[in-house]
């Protein structure tokens, strides 16, 4: 596989698919600019060999071409200012031939919004609502066919092929995937970013150095079945915590007060508990927990125990008990991977069960463990405790993170490693 380190970019016009969907305030202020740095290795490696860059990205989800509101004409001078080098707009990404031709070594343009085009993401628009399923089934086969026109045009455009986009990898777009089909192996690479993030989700789902402990928190069961279906394959010690604790604990027979809960999975709570022992993975479920009467960082609280809570109160941390039982098991593992709060970590006073989690991972990772810490808010959890430079990686990807957890190809990776 070609690796952007190896490849010499003299003379040669690159499409980077680069992920700058960044956040942006009424006045198309960039909010948060992270995205665009993290990008910033990538392109300054490829203007520096003497390369020139055509830059594409998505932003939002328009629904219609084009879309004022999803411009990224918005973002061009900030790019410039942080790549250090003017960079040129073009409005339709679809009919950028004549200014990619012009492109000379050390310049750099951005496409307008990739997502402009139907034909990026593959999905039919502008269908009417009552449409027949024929009619549905029609726009999807005509978007279909017009994809691969698409892709093959965006990839005319350059010499060699970049995908950077790490946050995109999960989709089988036509810049994230499709248009690695027009580059021959030697052409087609992983960016700085992207390799970094592909090489981390190696480390932790194959490369594994066990213990391997993972710790799934969030809200609800729902919506990481899969991914804790998969690790109960790969994990030695999976820590489940956050708002999903109550529905194990109801499955169990316990009291759980007013705390959340999907009465609709007990039963698969109930086998995925048995599925971890038939695994010989050990199931970590919390045993205390910090309770409120009310759902605000000032109301009442007070501990108890997680299979017996108080009608009227609900569980919104875990309690010093299972802070102490989750670190032991933490610190003890030599592979670590954190998706999701132990509890409603938005509030202060419900956020010490995360704070633990997030200090007994600095402490593993201190003694020699590798540590994964992404998908979504468990990001945020370790940003708002100032931990985020003493784990081993912080991903950049929620959606794709979590499909590379659940054990799926992604096809953005698939399309450069084949
Ligand atoms: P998810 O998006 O599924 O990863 O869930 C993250 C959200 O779960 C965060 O906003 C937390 O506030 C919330 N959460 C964690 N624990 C609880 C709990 N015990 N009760 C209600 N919400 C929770």
């Amino acid at each position: 596989m070609m690796t952007i380190d190896n490849f010499n970019f003299a003379g040669k016009k690159a499409f980077v698919r680069v992920d700058f969907n960044v956040p942006v305030d009424e006045n198309f202020v960039i909010t948060d600019d992270t995205r665009i740095r993290a990008a910033m290795p990538t392109l300054k490696k490829i203007l520096a060999d003497g390369g020139s860059l055509i830059i594409a990205s998505h932003m939002g989800r328009p629904k219609k071409n084009p879309d004022p509101k999803y411009s990224l004409k918005h973002i061009v001078d900030h790019v410039s200012k942080t790549l250090g080098v003017e960079v040129k707009f073009v409005d339709d990404c679809n009919a950028a031939d004549e200014a990619c031709a012009a492109l000379k070594p050390g310049e750099a343009l951005l496409l307008e919004n990739l997502r402009f085009y139907a034909e990026e993401e593959g999905k039919p628009r502008g269908l009417a609502e009552d449409a027949t399923d024929e009619e549905k089934a029609a726009a999807k086969k005509a978007v279909k066919a017009s994809q691969k026109e698409f892709a093959k045009h965006l990839a005319s455009y350059a010499d060699c092929y970049v995908n950077d986009a790490f946050g995109t990898a999960h989709r089988a777009h036509a810049s994230t995937a499709l248009i690695a089909d027009y580059f021959d192996a030697d052409h087609k690479m992983f960016g700085y970013l992207m390799n970094k993030e592909v090489t981390a989700v190696e480390k932790v789902m194959s490369e594994t150095v066990r213990p391997f402990t993972a710790i799934m928190g969030g809200s609800k069961v729902s919506s990481k079945i899969e991914i804790i279906e998969n690790l109960l394959t790969k994990v030695d010690n999976l820590i489940l915590a956050g708002g999903m604790t109550y529905t194990f604990m109801k499955a169990q027979g316990g009291k759980i007060g007013q705390s959340i809960c999907e009465d609709d999975k007990l039963d698969l709570a109930l086998e995925l508990m048995a599925k971890a022992k038939a695994n010989g993975v050990n199931l970590v479920l919390a045993v205390d927990a910090k309770v409120g009467d009310g759902f605000s960082n000032d109301c009442n609280a007070q501990f108890a125990d997680v299979m017996n809570i108080p009608e009227g109160w609900e569980g919104m941390d875990i309690g010093p008990k299972t802070m102490e039982k989750f670190a032991d098991v933490i610190k003890a593992s030599k592979t670590i991977l954190w998706n999701g709060p132990t509890g409603v970590f938005e509030f202060d006073n419900f956020s010490n069960g995360s704070r633990a989690v997030a200090e007994a991972i600095v402490e593993a990772t201190k003694n020699g463990a590798y540590s994964l810490v992404g998908g979504g808010d468990s990001v945020a959890c370790v940003n708002k405790f100032g931990l985020a430079d003493q784990v081993s990686y912080v991903s950049t990807g929620g959606g794709a993170l979590l499909e590379a957890i659940e054990g799926r190809v992604l096809p953005g990776i698939a399309a450069i490693k084949g």
